[in-house]
């Protein structure tokens, strides 16, 4: 043998492992590897440095007995023009391995689209894991966008175990493109671990910080309370832009009303606009982001058990993330409480679009609280204008489509704040205030009957995003059509039911049974009857403060009008009071319901007519 014998005393040698990604363009001639006995030919050894290179070493370059799969270490002599590599084995007793990485740089997401048939590389975070009955699912998050990557050893069976949500990682794999969708099939996946994982955690996380800051927009209309509240919002559109670019779902919950639908609305088009933006499945939009109506207006308990089952299965079925909840047109409140120490229980995070009157304590459970209180306004500013004013810092490309929301939102809670008419002036061409009451009413009576569904696509069309304004005007005279005539029914059953007295402050009280004097189980329910009662009150007593009482067996709904009212106050007065009244309630200031225990209810309703009467009464001029 001519050739020179391995020096023993050269432990240091590095021997070098090829990768699953690697191909001939990362094999260095003079480079010693780790490969695996392929097979054997008369002229010599087949020897496979990975699944995609091989090379052969020639029976005089042969120096011990294999078997096939044996390992062996050999040297690249040279690699032929026809891709062909010619190896000889060397037998080292001591060395180091290091491996061999695709020299491909890092590809970002963003940029997959350009690289359809490629081989790329690309580190990420892995925002979900999902096993199909054939690969395993794997989406990742980098600075630029969300793709999936897939991983196949057998139908079914999970790839890459070792590998969890929340891992940083190095993928190789060719880019494909699979029902429309950008997807890369993985060669190899590796989990990035100290410096390296440190180093691309670090990188995406800059990036992400700088992606998800909202845009610098101007607000739709003038106003100093909202300017006021501009740091706010803008804080919690960035949490949910960083939601949406994290592969975070989102669990939405607003009350079931007009107001809180426009809230909640305008955020669902910003948001699942934005989803698709950034690269996420076609189907993201259902999986990752939920719409739910509550029925009262706070996070109930059996909200947030729901919210906690579905999201708890969706995290051990499908390997998503914890959820961020947004509470809009409600989560203000004391009586969220409960609901929030649950979720801080599994360490969800919690914001707030509201504008009930707030509580402090709820804010240690929240990341964000936008409310016009915290800033010298009031419940005149309604949840449907401060959500779509954050659904534009979200995402201001659907700007054109939820511009008119916040005119719905403000004549359906009936805002008397100077913004009602800003936002009602902004599109009068295309909604005039009728148009905006009559839709406002719609949602209403739809939501009804759609109960704890969200109606995600049929809303579309009664607030008129969907881009079929024939069938929104269709639709919208129907439903109203369809709740006057509900209304008036209810209102000739129970006028002539109302009694009436005047309080020492002059206010006029109407109080009215509307469990035994309305019909129940139908539109319009107990809340909204008592409101359309008030109404109808306060026309007949122009100029003079009224106060209706809507009461059943063991609750009451508040309505009134010029009197200085604070209900959640009252409600923790006659709590104090009342001893084994079983009270608990609030709402607005001036606008609200109480809930009591059915065999208190005289002592309940009279404690609460009597601190009517000595509060303070004003028509607003
Ligand atoms: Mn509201």
């Amino acid at each position: 043998m001519s050739r020179p014998l391995v020096n023993m005393n050269e432990a240091n040698i590095t021997v070098y492992r090829m990768s699953p990604g690697c191909d001939l363009g990362d094999v260095e001639v003079g480079k010693t590897y780790i490969g695996r006995v392929q097979g054997f030919a008369n002229f010599g050894t087949f020897v496979q440095l990975n699944d995609r290179v091989k090379g052969l070493v020639h029976k005089s370059n042969v120096r011990t007995q294999h078997k096939e799969r044996d390992s062996i270490l050999v040297r690249v002599l040279n690699i032929r023009t026809n891709g062909n590599i010619d190896l000889e084995e060397v037998t080292i007793p001591v060395y180091t391995v290091e491996m061999v990485e695709k020299k491909s740089t890092a590809v970002r997401l963003a940029e997959l689209g350009g690289k359809v048939g490629k081989t790329v590389r690309i580190e990420g975070e892995i925002a979900q894991i999902k096993q199909t009955s054939g690969p395993t699912i794997f989406t990742i998050v980098d600075e630029s966008g969300t793709e999936n990557a897939a991983a196949f050893v057998e139908a079914g069976v999970r790839a890459y175990p070792e590998a969890e949500c929340g891992d940083m990682v190095r993928i190789v794999g060719e880019v494909m493109m699979r029902q429309n969708q950008l997807q890369i099939e993985v060669e190899s996946l590796t989990i990035l671990a100290g410096k390296d994982a440190e180093a691309v955690r670090e990188r995406i996380e800059k990036a992400l910080d700088l992606r998800s800051e909202p845009p610098d927009i101007p607000l739709l209309i003038e106003s100093p309370v909202l300017e006021k509240l501009k740091p706010e919002m803008r804080k919690v559109a960035k949490i949910i832009r960083r939601a949406v670019f994290t592969s975070q779902p989102i669990v939405l919950r607003h009350h079931a009303d007009a107001d809180g639908i426009c809230a909640g609305v305008a955020i669902e088009q910003a948001v699942i606009a934005l989803m698709r933006e950034s690269g996420a499945d076609f189907d993201a939009d259902y999986f990752l982001f939920k719409r739910a109506p509550s029925k009262a207006p706070f996070y109930e308990i059996e909200d947030i058990i729901r919210d906690l089952d579905f999201a708890t299965k969706d995290n051990v079925r499908y390997g998503q993330k914890m959820p961020l909840v947004i509470l809009m047109d409600n989560g203000s409140t004391e009586e969220d409480l409960p609901s929030m120490k649950m979720a801080q229980v599994y360490d969800l995070s919690m914001v707030v679009i509201d504008h009930h009157h707030p509580d402090a304590v709820v804010d240690q459970y929240l990341v964000g609280h936008v409310n016009p209180y915290h800033v010298g306004g009031d419940f005149g500013i309604t949840a449907g204008m401060l959500g779509t004013e954050v659904a534009r810092l979200v995402n201001p490309a659907v700007e054109p489509v939820i511009r008119h929301l916040p005119a719905v939102a403000g004549v359906g809670d009936r805002s008397e704040a100077p913004e009602r008419a800003r936002y009602l002036a902004l599109v009068q061409d295309t909604y005039t205030e009728e148009n905006c009451r009559d839709i406002a009413l719609a949602l209403d009576y739809q939501q009804f009957w759609l109960r704890f569904n969200d109606g995600r696509e049929i809303i579309k069309d009664v607030l008129n995003l969907a881009g079929d304004t024939e069938r929104h005007r269709k639709l919208v005279a129907h439903l109203v059509e369809g709740a006057n005539l509900a209304i008036q029914d209810q209102m000739s059953a129970c006028m002539p039911h109302v009694r009436h007295q005047t309080l020492q402050n002059g206010a006029e009280l109407f109080l009215i049974d509307v469990e035994i004097h309305a019909h129940k189980f139908t539109f319009p329910p107990p809340g909204k009857t008592s409101g359309e009662v008030h109404d109808r009150l306060c026309q007949q007593h122009a100029g003079s403060p009224v106060v209706t009482i809507g009461f059943g067996p063991d609750f009451a709904v508040l309505r009134s009008r010029g009197v200085m009212m604070n209900i959640p106050q009252m409600v923790r007065e006659l709590r104090e009071e009342i001893p084994g009244g079983g009270i608990s309630g609030g709402g607005h200031l001036v606008v609200g319901s109480i809930k009591f225990v059915e065999g208190m209810r005289e002592e309940v309703l009279n404690g609460l007519i009597a601190k009517i009467s000595r509060v303070k009464t004003g028509m607003p001029a």
